[in-house]
């Protein structure tokens, strides 16, 4: 059936998804990929009434095999692969950047990405082409991944659990079909309901492989400045070829509003600016319009604190929870054994088998859209 509820990122319905899920899980002809995205990891537990060091990734994982899932991967991987084709795009374009004055946006967010076509459709070409991490994740899975299976892209039905109600309108954009069906983490608590799991007796269990490995900087992606950190983390190696200290660009972290940083990139200063919430957003859009401000690179979230925060997550009455959910995602990224995108084992991977590398004529073909 369909529900509406009221989204902070515009007016959307939310349209109900769990029956088409269910119907794929039950046909025996059909794959079943889900993707989990960084953010609902920090808060899939909390309707049920569980701690965030009992409501891990892995918990949500040992539900989601109880569904019957074929396989559970990990939007944080498809995150590392947004960072490599995002940041050697900001590398690319930087020449231009710094003569025309305009940055280049972040387009993850499709709260974002429709926001400045509708409202401030001359910047719109100044959005980054790379797809965002879920459709990413569903081109990879249903060109790559399908191969790599030797199987029909068709056959395969991919799922995102999100926390964001724009993402359930996200995959039609470029016509596309990268991901079939998109579940909040608030729908994916009716399905553990309808499926009587008892999660407080869930136990753990890993992501499949190769699309569940992820970094530390992948996983950072689910708060506000994630994105750009990052980024930053692999633009630095990808022009020294050395990493930088895994903290370096930690500026650009807290729920303020609009942040802004400065850091130097071999030589080239870089001036980087962060923004959630729609009212910080277009403060921020008229100060560049009206040249008060010039960034090189600029990250936005519709949300207030980004997707920690976003409209499918579980309600909250106090603010502090977005907070703790923040913390679950830092907590995540120091204790990982990998913090850099270009790091991943399953990215170099994807790349030594399959795209080549970044910006490739196969990345640019799969992995990016054309904004305008
Ligand atoms: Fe969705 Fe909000 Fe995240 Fe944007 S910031 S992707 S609208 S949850």
């Amino acid at each position: 059936g369909q529900c509406v509820v009221n989204c902070p990122v515009g007016a959307l319905r939310e349209r109900d998804d769990v029956g088409m899920v269910l119907d794929a899980v039950e046909d025996d002809e059909v794959i079943t990929v889900v993707q989990v995205a960084p953010a609902v990891r920090t808060a899939w537990g909390e309707s049920f009434g569980l701690s965030k060091e009992f409501a891990t990734a892995k918990r949500l994982v040992g539900g989601l095999r109880k569904i019957g899932f074929d396989y559970i991967f990990d939007t944080t991987f498809a995150a590392d692969m947004t960072i490599m084709e995002e940041g050697s795009e900001f590398l690319e374009r930087l020449p231009e950047i710094k003569e025309s004055g305009l940055p280049m946006f972040t387009s993850c967010c499709p709260g974002w990405v429709k926001f400045i076509k509708s409202q401030y459709p001359d910047m719109a070409d100044r959005l980054s082409s790379a797809k965002s991490p879920q459709q990413m994740f569903g081109a990879i899975t249903k060109s790559y991944y399908a191969q790599k299976l030797g199987v029909d892209p068709e056959k395969i039905f991919c799922v995102s659990i999100m926390p964001c109600l724009a993402k359930k309108d996200e995959y039609t954009w470029d016509g596309a079909k990268d991901v079939d069906a998109v579940l909040t983490t608030r729908e994916v608590e009716r399905l553990f309901k309808a499926f009587f799991i008892k999660t407080d007796e869930l136990e753990e269990d890993e992501f499949d492989n190769p699309l569940g490995e992820s970094t530390g900087a992948g996983v950072i992606f689910g708060a506000t400045g994630g994105v750009m950190e990052a980024a930053l983390r692999s633009a630095y190696y990808l022009v020294t070829k050395k990493n930088p200290e895994p903290d370096a660009f930690k500026a650009v972290r807290g729920l303020d509003g609009w942040k802004e940083a400065e850091f130097d990139l071999d030589g080239t200063d870089i001036k980087v600016a962060v923004a959630s919430g729609l009212g910080n957003t277009r403060r921020l859009m008229n100060a560049i319009k009206k040249g008060e401000v010039h960034y090189d690179f600029v990250e936005i979230m519709s949300c207030p604190g980004g997707c920690i925060n976003g409209g499918g997550q579980p309600f909250k009455d106090d603010a502090s929870m977005v907070e703790e959910r923040r913390n679950v995602l830092y907590g995540l990224d120091k204790h990982n054994n990998i913090r850099f995108s270009h790091e991943n084992p399953s990215v170099i991977k994807c790349y030594e088998e399959y795209f080549e590398k970044p910006l490739s004529h196969k990345s640019h073909e799969i992995l990016h859209v054309k904004h305008v």
